[in-house]
């Protein structure tokens, strides 16, 4: 059964503040989030399989302060988390693992955990982005395919299993009868941008009751069409694939950051209206084409593997902090202040 936000914030005020925690499965984000954590003295518990302990360990500074050692990383040791004082932050891996299971945690989660839901269900999904007033790539029926376009399998797959097709024969050779989606192929440079809502501060950028900053950008590499003009001059023939296997930093022309805050505001104020809001990270996933036009094809409610390659802090968070601000450093902050201004319900639900 799904939990209540009161019921939520009824744990979170049996909660011992002062031994607060952070919690994640050791996967995805989760060096930086404790990394993070630490830089903001806040304890952190990860949870993990034996063996993936090791590779934690082998970096002490990204390494949580204790292990909860589970046999199967899709069981979340919720009442263990609780009794912890632990908040739960969700990343890629928390999300693909728990599945629906996430609506019934007790452990207080980082966020909105309704938008997991609305990040998950492409439908949904698709309205949130036209809500806000993105401009989308168009979904097409496969018996009226009549330019190429990218055919997605159904969950957060890193673009595992995904191919492109030009024709209706092309689609049924290889997909008849699969639950997949037609989406036409978007040319042009992709763009990932990557936001933090905080609706405890005014200052800064506006957005709904807060302020959004924006942390940082990536783009991806997949395997194998990022590196395809090798492939193309050995000659060789090849149909493209788009399994992610890591992360670039990007920096855009100054001149887009309009359109990239405008986004991230409709989209923030876009979820407040559908479904009570994204406090935290959230991260658009976009093509940007020769007319620089934004096409969002993805939004992923919570945080995202490509802030991974700015533990001490991007081309952006430089001019928003100080400090080497990575975004789970930025996630140990909010809670922070959100503890220290009574407010933790506000991002936390
Ligand atoms: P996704 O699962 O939506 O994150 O997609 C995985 C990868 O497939 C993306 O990072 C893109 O490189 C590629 N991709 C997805 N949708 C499109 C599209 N409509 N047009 C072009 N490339 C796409």
């Amino acid at each position: 059964m799904n939990i209540t936000r009161e019921k939520i914030h009824e744990i979170l005020k049996g909660y011992d503040k002062k031994k607060l925690k952070i919690a994640t499965i050791c996967s995805h984000t989760a060096l930086q989030i404790f990394h993070g954590a630490r830089q903001e003295g806040i304890k952190t518990i990860g949870i993990t399989t034996e063996g993936r302990k090791k590779v934690y360990e082998a970096f002490p500074l990204g390494c949580p302060d204790e292990f909860i050692v589970v046999d199967d990383l899709r069981s979340i040791p919720d009442r263990e988390l609780s009794d912890e004082n632990a908040i739960l932050v969700p990343h890629g891996s928390v999300v693909e693992y728990s599945g629906s299971k996430l609506s019934s945690l007790r452990v207080p989660m980082l966020g909105n955990r309704e938008s997991l839901a609305w990040e998950k269900d492409r439908e949904k999904m698709f309205k949130w982005m036209t809500s806000a007033g993105l401009q989308v790539p168009a979904t097409i029926d496969p018996d009226k395919i009549d330019r190429p376009c990218v055919v997605k399998l159904p969950g957060a797959k890193g673009g595992r299993g995904y191919r492109v097709v030009s024709t209706p024969e092309e689609f049924y050779e290889q997909f008849e009868g699969m639950n997949v989606t037609v989406q036409e192929y978007l040319i042009g440079v992709r763009v990932y941008p990557h936001y933090f809502y905080s609706p405890l501060s005014k200052e800064g950028y506006r957005a709904a009751e807060g302020k959004l900053e924006l942390m940082g950008i990536d783009r991806r590499f997949e395997s194998n069409i990022d590196e395809a003009y090798r492939t193309d001059h050995a000659g060789l023939s090849f149909s493209p694939s788009f399994t992610v296997v890591g992360n670039e930093l990007l920096v855009v022309r100054e001149s887009l950051l309009e359109d990239i805050m405008l986004m991230g505001k409709s989209m923030v104020e876009t979820a407040d209206s559908l479904f009570g809001g994204i406090p935290g990270p959230f991260c658009l996933e976009t093509v940007c084409d020769e007319n620089l036009q934004f096409f969002a094809f993805e939004v992923s409610a919570r945080i995202v593997a490509g802030t991974n390659i700015y533990p001490l802090g991007s081309p952006y968070t430089a001019y928003l902090y100080e400090e080497p601000m990575s975004m789970g450093r930025r996630i140990a902050r909010e809670i922070k202040l959100a503890l220290r201004a009574n407010k933790l319900q506000k991002i936390i639900f």
